[in-house]
């Protein structure tokens, strides 16, 4: 058994030797029911601390639940902001893209304007070169003298100027058409920038939600371990739970069976007939069966002891709260004392275990035997010393075939802190 180091009461084994000497059958009195009736009071006030802890565990799993619920609400929103966004991003992407083209198509007609405005500037310089060439200039002033009257002449001046003035005025146009395009072309390079200013700002946004996701999930992450670690906690506590009420319950079958046997004892003496004897249920035939001693313990197994009850340095380290007793073949497991089976079960860590609560001189003991193959008595049933409860095995946290035995002064408890020394109490 590997187990973690936890307070022990060495003082608690002190004196332990007058305890187990000599109680000669019968004399236990009312008085040794009235301690049994105390210390199932004293189980059941442990058993109220343990449920006051597995309710404190449970307010923490509901705290939990509800960080839990808070925080998936949480995600949900900056899951709805990030599509909102996304969406956006989208719908930009769309509007810029509406942009471009239209900037494309402008630059296109700004394009073909100036083809136009070089084309007629070209036509007027080639006209004015023309004149000048042909004698232009001439003909023009002949026009003008050849006038006939002063109002013809007028009208001929007028004539001229029109046809001047009807090509600057088109070309005028063009350029009045270039400047309102290129003033265009300038609003929509501005809005494109505006545009890709928005989404840069929308892609920001949808950045610093995707790190507090990740936060939130990171949160989520701790609490999940929190719970893990809190429901292990509640398991263990229910464990120990389970144990307290099972000793409990052994304690008052003892209290049963003290009063039945005090009431048999009563009818002998009336009767003025001693005739008592002692039950040594030994057993035969099995091939590693032990002697059954007399006295009130007897040896759980045959087998050599491998490992004893102290600190050891193999295994990990750590304080062996038993003895280790290894034995190969069939190896059957006894009763150390008379008693009554408080746990018969299957643990992860002590394997097919049995507990056995023993009530001497009206102090409670707690013998366990761990790791075994079978086990062959339930919960609650009386045994006696030296009655073969289950074989020697390998399960649980064990390393090859042993019986792990553990003698507890008091009841059985998690941190074993009513552990002692079997040695010197049960004969090894
Ligand atoms: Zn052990």
């Amino acid at each position: 058994m590997k187990k973690t180091i936890m307070t022990l009461s060495i003082a608690a084994s002190v004196g332990l030797g007058t305890a187990f000497t000599g109680i000669p059958a019968g004399t236990v009195s009312a008085e040794s029911i009235s301690e049994l009736q105390k210390k199932s009071q004293e189980i059941q006030s442990k058993q109220e601390g343990v449920q006051n802890e597995i309710n404190q565990t449970e307010a923490q799993l509901n705290e939990i639940s509800a960080e839990k619920a808070q925080i998936n609400a949480e995600i949900n929103r900056i899951d709805l902001a990030i599509g909102d966004t996304t969406t956006k991003i989208i719908e930009k992407n769309q509007q810029i893209d509406e942009k471009n083209a239209e900037i494309t198509q402008l630059n296109k007609e700004i394009d073909g304007l100036k083809e136009r405005i070089e084309t007629r500037n070209k036509l007027l310089k080639d006209r004015a070169r023309s004149y000048q060439e042909s004698g232009g200039m001439v003909s023009y002033i002949q026009v003008l003298v050849g006038a006939e009257s002063f109002s013809d002449f007028i009208d001929r001046v007028g004539a001229v100027a029109v046809i001047l003035e009807a090509d600057q005025d088109i070309l005028a146009q063009h350029k009045a058409d270039k400047a309102a395009l290129e003033q265009k072309q300038a609003k929509l390079e501005k809005d494109l920038s505006e545009l890709e200013a928005m989404r840069a700002e929308l892609a920001e946004l949808q950045a610093g939600l995707n790190v507090q996701k990740e936060e939130k999930n990171q949160l989520m992450t701790s609490l999940l371990q929190e719970e893990a670690q809190v429901n292990e906690l509640k398991m263990s506590l229910e464990e120990q739970n389970e144990n307290l009420a099972a000793q409990d319950a052994a304690v008052q079958k003892a209290i049963e069976l003290e009063q039945q046997r005090q009431a048999e004892l009563r009818k002998q003496q009336e009767a003025a007939a001693s005739s008592r004897g002692t039950s040594n249920g030994g057993s035969g035939g099995a091939v590693s069966t032990i002697p059954v001693s007399s006295g009130t313990f007897t040896r759980p197994a045959a087998g050599s002891i491998t490992s004893g009850f102290g600190w050891r340095s193999f295994n990990g380290g750590g304080f062996h709260y038993g003895v280790d007793i290894a034995k190969a073949g069939s190896v059957p497991i006894v009763a150390a004392a008379d008693g009554v089976v408080s746990r018969s079960y299957s643990s992860s860590s002590y394997g097919e275990t049995i507990m056995i609560t023993h009530i001497i001189d009206g102090q409670t003991y707690t013998t366990v035997y761990a790791h075994l193959s079978s086990r062959s008595v339930g919960n609650l049933v009386p045994v006696s010393k030296g009655q073969v409860i289950g074989y020697m095995g390998n399960t649980g946290d064990s390393y090859g075939q042993h019986l792990h035995f553990e003698l507890h002064r008091g009841g059985w408890n998690a941190a074993k802190s009513n552990a002692i020394n079997p040695v010197g109490i049960v004969p090894l």
